[in-house]
C-alpha cells in the first residue's frame, strides 16, 4: 500500500491512476489529518508527500511521521514544486528517503518508488507475529486472541509489537519508554507499568505471555 498526500486534486488523481496502472495499491489524502487518521488503520509500505499542504507543512508532517515509532522506518518520497538545492537538502535531512521536484515524469516516479522499496525491504516488519493463541498483524494494527479481535490503544499496541520483536529479551522500563513514547513527555516510568497492566488484561489468556522481571522490566515469554 502506498499513501499519497497531495492537496491538488488533479495531481492526486493522476498519480493514483498511474500507480494503479503499475499494479501498486494506493490511497490519496488531501489533508495531513486524513493521512494521520489512515495510519491508525493501516500502515503503508511507502509515502509520497507533497510539501505545500493545507493544515500543516509537509516537512512538519514528515517530522511527526519520523518521530512515531510505528512509522519511523516507513520510506517517504517528497514530491514538491520547491526545487532548489536548499529545499532538497532540507527535505532529505528532515528524514525523506528521496526528493522528486515537480513537474516529474511518471516513469521516473515509478523507478524511484521501486528503488526506495528495494532499499527498505529488509526494514519492513514481518506481516504477522504468532505466539500461542496470539496473532498480531502490525501493518493492519490488528491483534487477535484465539481468533477474536482485541481493541488496543496505539501505545498498548506499540508496546506489544516491541515485545514481539524481542522475544525472550528483557526490556527495561526506560527502553520501552524510549521506543514507544520517544521524545514525548512522560511523567514517570510508572506509566509503562500502567500500560502493561491494561495490555495484559485485554489480552486475556495471552496476558501471561508478558512476564515481569522484578527490578528490571518486562519480557515476552516463549509459549509453552
Ligand atoms: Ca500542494
Amino acid at each position: 500500500m502506498i499513501y499519497l498526500v497531495e492537496d491538488e486534486a488533479n495531481i492526486r488523481e493522476f498519480v493514483l491512476y498511474a500507480l494503479a496502472g503499475q499494479g501498486f495499491e494506493a490511497q490519496g489524502f488531501e489533508k495531513p489529518s486524513q493521512f494521520f487518521a489512515a495510519l491508525e488503520r493501516q500502515l503503508p509500505e511507502l509515502v509520497l508527500l507533497d510539501l505545500m499542504l493545507p493544515e500543516e507543512d509537509g516537512l512538519s508532517v514528515l517530522k511527526r511521521f519520523r518521530a512515531a515509532p510505528a512509522t519511523r522506518h516507513v520510506p517517504v518520497i517528497i514530491l514538491s514544486a520547491k526545487d532548489t538545492e536548499f529545499d532538497k537538502v532540507l527535505g532529505l535531512d528532515s528524514g525523506a528517503d528521496d526528493y522528486l521536484p515537480k513537474p516529474f515524469g511518471m516513469l521516473e516516479l515509478f523507478s524511484r518508488i521501486r528503488a526506495v522499496l528495494r532499499r527498505s525491504q529488509s526494514a519492513v516488519p514481518p506481516q504477522e507475529y504468532r505466539m500461542g493463541a496470539l496473532l498480531v498483524r502490525p501493518s493492519r494494527r490488528e491483534t487477535l486472541v484465539n481468533g477474536s479481535p482485541v481493541a488496543l490503544t496505539p501505545k498498548e499496541f506499540e508496546i506489544l509489537c516491541l515485545l514481539l520483536q524481542n522475544p525472550g529479551l528483557v526490556l527495561s522500563r526506560a527502553q520501552i519508554q524510549d521506543h514507544v513514547w520517544g521524545m514525548e513527555y512522560l511523567g514517570e516510568t510508572r506509566t509503562v507499568d500502567v500500560h502493561i497492566r491494561t495490555l495484559r488484561q485485554k489480552l486475556g489468556p495471552c496476558g501471561e505471555l508478558i512476564e515481569t522481571v522484578r527490578g528490571v522490566g518486562y519480557r515476552l515469554a516463549a509459549p509453552l
